[in-house]
């Protein structure tokens, strides 16, 4: 990666995940969704100068998805490495984002690559890869999706250091959107008003505030020539919300901002 992924810290996590790389510590990445998360490891691969390989995660995803599986064509069968046995191999990050979407029979793939052995057995090829030493497995999670049927095994858990993420205090959030979308500091403030109200919903009808990344796209569509209340609209409430009290709600909080 050639050009910085910019990140605005929310606070020491920049050091703390240096000193977690430094000893190659399996890190996880916990919050809502849109609140930084995959920024902050984009970051934070090009600030080592680390290859980073991204995973997104889902629920038909297999072992062999990320491990990687015999392929048949005109010259036979051949095996091709996923891209998790390829950040082993080549020492990159691997991020594996909104993990818990993946069954947890995949994810026990991870296990041997967590703790002191540092390395994924390819049981289809009969052979054990052994991480380079420049390799890390990060994950991320979002707690509020949470449930019986879909979390981690404790046994997964506990093989991570993990940092908590939340939407960034208003004045950084503002700072955020100016930077991400060059549009004026006073705009930025008020979108970050807004998202406060529409926040402060959660847990009455709304089960996820607006995200970082909605304010960021409201902001651009305004860059585009769109009108403010139209742009909050489109970006902040049909995106997060069906229910009808609810869309109301917020199009009077946006009116009033
Ligand atoms: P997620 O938590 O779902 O991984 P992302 O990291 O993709 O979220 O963040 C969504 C968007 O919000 C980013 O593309 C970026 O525009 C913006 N963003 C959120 N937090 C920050 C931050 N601390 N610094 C810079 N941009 C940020």
């Amino acid at each position: 990666m050639t050009s910085e992924p910019l990140y605005h810290p929310q606070g020491d996590e920049l050091a703390l995940y240096e000193a977690a790389y430094a000893a190659r510590l399996p890190v996880m990445v916990k919050g809502p969704t849109g609140c930084g998360k995959s920024r902050f490891v984009e970051h934070m691969a090009w600030r080592l100068g680390k290859p980073l390989i991204t995973v997104a995660c889902n629920e038909d995803m297999t072992a062999s998805d990320l491990v990687g599986r015999y392929l048949l064509d005109s010259q036979g069968t051949r095996w091709v490495d996923g891209p998790l046995t390829q950040a082993a191999r080549i020492g990159a990050i691997c991020y594996l984002d909104e993990v818990v979407e993946a069954r947890q029979d995949t994810t026990v793939v991870i296990h041997a690559l967590t703790d002191h052995r540092r390395c994924l057995p390819i049981d289809k090829k009969a052979e054990v890869v052994q991480a380079h030493p420049d390799f890390q497995l990060v994950i991320s999670y979002n707690p509020g999706y949470q449930s019986a049927m879909k979390d981690l095994k404790p046994s997964t858990k506990q093989r991570f250091v993990a940092f908590d993420f939340d939407y960034p205090l208003p004045d950084l959030e503002a700072q955020i959107v100016v930077s991400e979308t060059g549009i004026d500091i006073a705009t930025a403030t008020q979108l970050v008003r807004i998202a406060g109200a529409a926040r402060a919903l959660k847990g009455h009808g709304l089960s996820e505030g607006v995200s970082t990344r909605l304010l960021v796209y409201a902001a651009q569509l305004m860059r585009q020539g769109v009108a403010p209340r139209d742009a909050c609209r489109m970006a902040m409430v049909r995106p997060i919300t069906d229910d009808l009290d609810i869309r109301q709600s917020l199009d009077h909080a946006i009116d009033a901002c």
